[in-house]
C-alpha cells in the first residue's frame, strides 16, 4: 500500500492504547459499541448541520450505516455516511485525547486503581476509538468530509506510537461522503467477523441508535425446480420425441448476500411509557449520557395541547461535581431533538433553571424550527411554555423519590443535591411551594436522620405558632448553644442549619404552610 505521511500520538493517547490492549480485556467486544456509536454521532453531526448547510448533504446518500464481515480473513469494516473528517480532524480526534467521554474514563480508572477496584471500567465507559485495537492488529480509517474534496487514510497499528495519513488512490474505496473504518481483526479475535455473531452485537448494542444499521448477511430461499426424469429402458422404448419426456420438480435453496436491517429506528421517547421496561429507561440513560451507574429515577411523559412536546427525564445516582462543589448550569444535561433531529446540548438554563441543571433528560419538540438558535431559545414564547412543563415534572419526579418505600433512596438524593434544592429557594421564588416539602434538615429531636418540613409541623405543639431554627456550623456546637436550653426544657424542637446556605434558604422561604421560620438566637424571640 502507498505510504502516507508518519505523525506521532499525543503521549496520552500512547498510555490509553496500552492499557487498552495490554490489560482491559475483559469485555472486548465493547467495541462495536463504541464505533457504532461515533458512525451514529457523525450522522447526527452531519444531520444537523445539513440543515443550516445544505449543500453538504449535495451528495444524495442515505444516513445509514452499514457492517460488513469477511469470515474468511477476518476483517471487519463499518461504513457510515456521516460527517466524516478532513485531514487536520483526522489528526485532532484520532490522534490526541481531548474527548470528554474518554478523558472521563481515564480519571475513573484512576480513582479506581486508588480504590483497588477491577477494571471493568472499559465496558462501563468506553474509551471510544481506540476500543478498535481491543481486537485489531491494524485499523485502517478511510474518510471524506463534505467539506474537503479528497479522501484521506489514516492507518494504524496496535502497540505502535505512530500511525500514518494518506491521500485514498483506490478508485474503488472512494465513497460520496462519510467514514469507513477497516479492522483487520487479530488472530484471536477473528470470530468476530462471523456475520451471525456481528448481527447479534449489533442488536445488543444499538438499541438506541436512531439511524438504519446493516448488516452484510447470507440469505437463502427456497424455490422448485424442474429437472428432467431420468427416463427407464422402458420408457425410452416407448419415447419417440422430447415432448413425451418425463418432469419432476425438485426444491433447491438459492443462496445469496445482501444487506439486512438489524436495528429498530424508533427513538425511546416516541414509544409509548406502557411498553418500555425500567431497564431500558436506564439502559438508555446510561447509553445516552454516557454514564455507568442507573438513574435514582425517570420519567417518561407527552405534554399536548399548547406547545407538544415529548421528553423522558432522569435524576442521575449521583452529582458529577461532587457534594461541594458548586452549581454547573452548563452540564450538557439536556438534548434537544426538533422532529427526532438532534439540536442541541449546549444550554445555558434556558430548559432549565440553574438550580435544576442535575437533571438530565431528552427533550423531543414538533413546535420548534429545526434551524433554532441560542437567540431563538431564548426569546421563544414556545420554550418558556416547555421550561414550565419540564420543571414541573422534574418536580413530580423528585417528590416521588421523596415518597418512596425505601427512606435511603431519598437520602442518597439529597446527599448529592439537596444543595441544588436549597439554591433553589434562593432563585426561584415561584416555585417555593413545590421545593420547600423535599428540603430537609437535622434537628434537635432528629440528629442523626434529616426530617422534612411536614414532619415537623406533624410534631410542633398545639400552640406552637412558628417554626424554629438555628445556624450553625454542625450539629455538635448547634446542640450546645445556650438558646437551645429554654426550648428543649419546653420540648419544642429545633432545626438544626448547619450548611452555609442552609440560613439563607429558609430566609428566602419565609413560612410553610403559614407558619414562620424563626432564628432562636434572635434576641425578640417570644
Ligand atoms: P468521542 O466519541 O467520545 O468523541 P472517540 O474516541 O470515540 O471519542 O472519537 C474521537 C473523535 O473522532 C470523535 O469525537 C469524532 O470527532 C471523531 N470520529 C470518530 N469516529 C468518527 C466517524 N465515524 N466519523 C466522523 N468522525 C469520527
Ligand atoms: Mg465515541
Amino acid at each position: 500500500p502507498p505510504v502516507g505521511e508518519k505523525y506521532e500520538y499525543q503521549a496520552e493517547v500512547s498510555r490509553l492504547m496500552d492499557l487498552i490492549v495490554n490489560s482491559l480485556y475483559s469485555n472486548k467486544e465493547v467495541f462495536l459499541r463504541e464505533l457504532i456509536s461515533n458512525a451514529s454521532d457523525a450522522l447526527d453531526k452531519l444531520r444537523f448541520l445539513g440543515v443550516t448547510e445544505p449543500e453538504l448533504l449535495k451528495d444524495a446518500v442515505d444516513l445509514d450505516i452499514r457492517i460488513q464481515t469477511d469470515k474468511d480473513n477476518g476483517i471487519v469494516t463499518i461504513t457510515d455516511s456521516g460527517i466524516g473528517m478532513t485531514r487536520q480532524e483526522l489528526i485532532d480526534c484520532l490522534g490526541t485525547i481531548a474527548q470528554s467521554g474518554t478523558a472521563k474514563f481515564l480519571k475513573a480508572l484512576k480513582d479506581s486503581k486508588d480504590a483497588g477496584a477491577d477494571n471493568n471500567l472499559i465496558g462501563q465507559f468506553g474509551v471510544g476509538f481506540y476500543s478498535s485495537f481491543l481486537v485489531s492488529d491494524r485499523v485502517v480509517v478511510s474518510t471524506k468530509s463534505p467539506k474537503s474534496d479528497t479522501q484521506y487514510v489514516w492507518e494504524g497499528e496496535a502497540n505502535a506510537s505512530s500511525y500514518t495519513i494518506r491521500e485514498e488512490t483506490d478508485p474503488e474505496k472512494l465513497i460520496p461522503r462519510g467514514t469507513r473504518l477497516t479492522l483487520y481483526l487479530k488472530h484471536d479475535d477473528k470470530g468476530f467477523a462471523n456475520p451471525e455473531r456481528i448481527q447479534k452485537l449489533v442488536k445488543n448494542y444499538s438499541q438506541f441508535v436512531s439511524f438504519p444499521i446493516y448488516t452484510w448477511q447470507e440469505k437463502g430461499y427456497t424455490k422448485e425446480v424442474e429437472v428432467d426424469e431420468e427416463p427407464t429402458e422402458a420408457q425410452k422404448d416407448e419415447q419417440d420425441d422430447k415432448t413425451n419426456k418425463k418432469k419432476k420438480t425438485k426444491t433447491v435453496v438459492e443462496r445469496y448476500w445482501d444487506w439486512e436491517l438489524t436495528n429498530e429506528t424508533q427513538p425511546l421517547w416516541l414509544r409509548n411509557p406502557k411498553e418500555v421496561s425500567t431497564e431500558e429507561y436506564n439502559e438508555f440513560y446510561k447509553k445516552t449520557f454516557n454514564e455507568y451507574l442507573e438513574p435514582l429515577a425517570s420519567s417518561h411523559f407527552t405534554t399536548e395541547g399548547e406547545v407538544e412536546f415529548r421528553s423522558v427525564l432522569y435524576v442521575p445516582a449521583v452529582s458529577p461535581t461532587g457534594k461541594d462543589d458548586i452549581v454547573n448550569p452548563k452540564t450538557k444535561n439536556i438534548r434537544l431533538y426538533v422532529k427526532r433531529v438532534f439540536i442541541s446540548d449546549d444550554f445555558d438554563g434556558e430548559l432549565f433553571p440553574r438550580y435544576l441543571s442535575f437533571v438530565k433528560g431528552v427533550v423531543d419538540s414538533n413546535d420548534l424550527p429545526l434551524n433554532v438558535s441560542r437567540e431563538i431559545l431564548q426569546e421563544s414564547r414556545i420554550v418558556r411554555i416547555m421550561r414550565k412543563r419540564l420543571v414541573r415534572k422534574a418536580f413530580d419526579m423528585i417528590l416521588g423519590i421523596s415518597m418512596s418505600e425505601n427512606r435511603e433512596d431519598y437520602e442518597k438524593f439529597w446527599e448529592n443535591f439537596g444543595k441544588y434544592l436549597k439554591l433553589g429557594c434562593i432563585e426561584d421564588r415561584e416555585n417555593h411551594k413545590r421545593i420547600a416539602p423535599l428540603l430537609r434538615f437535622f434537628s434537635s429531636q432528629s440528629e442523626e436522620e434529616m426530617i422534612s418540613l411536614d414532619e415537623y409541623v406533624e410534631n410542633m405543639k398545639p400552640d406552637q405558632k412558628d417554626i424554629y431554627y438555628i445556624a450553625s456550623d454542625s450539629v455538635t456546637s448547634a446542640k450546645n448553644t445556650p438558646f437551645l436550653e429554654k426550648l428543649i426544657e419546653k420540648d419544642l424542637e429545633v432545626l438544626f442549619l448547619v450548611d452555609p446556605i442552609d440560613e439563607v434558604a429558609v430566609q428566602n422561604l419565609k413560612s410553610y404552610k403559614e407558619k414562620n421560620f424563626v432564628d432562636i438566637s434572635k434576641e425578640d424571640l417570644d
